[in-house]
């Protein structure tokens, strides 16, 4: 290694500056000394997260509860770096020592316990299908459709759509006077839809 400054060292950094000026060099030594401390702090850091996890989690003869934060589904939550992370997932990658690859899912339904023997790695589909199976999809109120009706396209946002919102108000204020199938007819659309329209089946977000 370098025992002298040289112009082309000015690119260097600090650390290195500083070895240099002081004419000792960067050893091997050094080197290990300094991934071995990266190592115990990584490991009092992992160690410490442990600490923060199982004080937040009460065991019970069936389920071990969480009993930290939770996010607004019912999930479990703890930040590390910075970053939030689902408590039932640190829970299997302490146990499994590695990172899940999927979703992890309960098999005992109960979305606060981090009991590593209660969880299982599954796919999306998966978890779409244990959903499904335990009757938990969202319906009625809580779905999408509800939550977020503004990420549900209607009427002319379908760009498959025949009609727009002027078509349908005619079809509303013409439905007495001319035959549904003559409205249906001019225009090119089929009499169930003409009646399904007039009866507030369909295009509801079009004022009845
Ligand atoms: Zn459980």
């Amino acid at each position: 290694m370098f025992t002298r400054t040289r112009p082309q060292d000015a690119k260097k950094s600090v650390s290195e500056m500083v070895s240099l000026a002081k004419g000792d060099p960067i050893s091997i030594e050094w080197i290990a000394i300094g991934i071995y401390k990266l190592f115990l702090a990584n490991d009092m850091r992992s160690s410490q997260v442990e600490n923060r996890f199982w004080n937040r989690v009460s065991k019970t003869d069936r389920c071990w509860n969480w009993i930290g934060a939770t996010n607004r589904y019912g999930y479990g939550k703890m930040m590390i770096d910075g970053r939030r992370e689902l408590v039932h997932r640190i829970s299997w990658r302490l146990a499994k020592h590695r990172e899940p690859r999927n979703c992890v899912l309960h098999h005992c339904d109960n979305r606060r316990c981090v009991r590593p023997d209660h969880l299982f790695e599954g796919t999306k589909s998966d978890n779409a299908l244990d959903r499904h199976s335990k009757h938990r999809d969202a319906v009625g109120v809580r779905h999408g459709r509800y939550t977020k009706p503004e990420r549900t396209a209607r009427g002319v946002a379908i760009t498959r759509s025949k009609l727009d919102e002027e078509k349908v108000k005619f079809i509303r204020d013409n439905y007495q006077t001319i035959r549904p199938y003559k409205i249906a007819k001019l225009l090119g659309i089929n009499y169930t839809c003409v009646y399904k329209i007039n009866k507030g089946e369909t295009w509801k977000h079009v004022g009845v």
